[in-house]
């Protein structure tokens, strides 16, 4: 049985007062979906430890959303794994397309990345997905192939276990545009075909989520598909009705 996750990008919003405030409403309404979905949280770095403490007692999960790829040391401005993990965090979202896009992540800072996530005990998030232009080539398969193979494909079976992958297509976030629930399911059963082309039957265990424009009125019929086991969510993690509203999709 593959883990189901409902995992939340705040992104770069929210005060650290509105962030407890948001996490305080999710732990309030969490008992509302079964306990066989987990939801996560990814509040800003500035943030982790106040949200830490208003989800502590509950099963509400904490992650970031980016570390930096070295352990430590002279490089201003950024966060090691190690201060995430030691704020409590279990997950670290690594290669969001707005990472990508507007800071210039490359497969090579993201090895180095995963690298560090894995040596502090945090299992990554870690998002593929094309760009409106290489979904009307028809790239899309061939993207998404590329940013496994280029990453996932050098973790070992230990760590690949340990492993949450999103696909987001890149015009579907934060568009409205959502994907047809038969494109997200023909995509996550074709990533967990190239994932057992590496790692064979353990493939089968690694959570792909959806994400892009997910919200409550269409969680259900995406999540219904067979290879998709959750979201992750942007815009709609910002109200906690609508966040544990989407989680309910599992239980339609
Ligand atoms: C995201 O950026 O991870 C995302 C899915 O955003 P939205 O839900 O707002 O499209």
């Amino acid at each position: 049985m593959r883990k189901k996750i409902v995992a939340g990008n705040w992104k770069m919003n929210t005060l650290p007062a509105e962030g407890v405030e948001l996490a305080k409403g999710v732990v309030a309404m969490r008992g509302e979906v079964c306990d066989c979905v987990n939801f996560i949280v990814c509040p800003p770095f500035t943030h982790l430890a106040q949200v830490a403490e208003a989800l502590k007692g509950s099963n509400v999960e904490l992650g970031a959303q980016n570390c930096a790829a070295e352990a430590k040391g002279a490089y201003t401005g950024e966060v090691a794994a190690s201060m995430i993990a030691a704020l409590g965090c279990k997950y670290v979202i690594l290669g969001h397309s707005e990472r990508r896009q507007y800071y210039g992540e490359t497969s090579e800072t993201l090895n180095k990345k995963m690298e560090q996530v894995y040596a502090n005990g945090l299992t990554p998030i870690y998002c593929v997905g094309e760009n409106l232009d290489e979904r009307e080539a028809g790239n899309h398969f061939a993207v998404c192939k590329q940013q496994i193979e280029e990453v996932v494909f050098n973790l070992t079976e230990e760590q690949f276990k340990n492993l949450v992958i999103a696909y987001e297509p890149v015009w579907a976030i934060g568009t409205g545009k959502t994907a047809t629930a038969e494109q997200a399911q023909e995509i996550h059963a074709y990533i967990r075909e190239v994932l057992a082309s590496k790692f064979g039957a353990a493939a089968a265990e690694c959570p792909i989520l959806y994400g892009g424009s997910c919200k409550p009125s269409n969680a259900a019929e995406i999540f219904a598909k067979e290879d998709v086991d959750g979201g992750l969510i942007g815009g709609a993690a910002l109200k906690a009705e609508d966040f544990i509203g989407i989680g309910k999709g599992f239980m339609a």
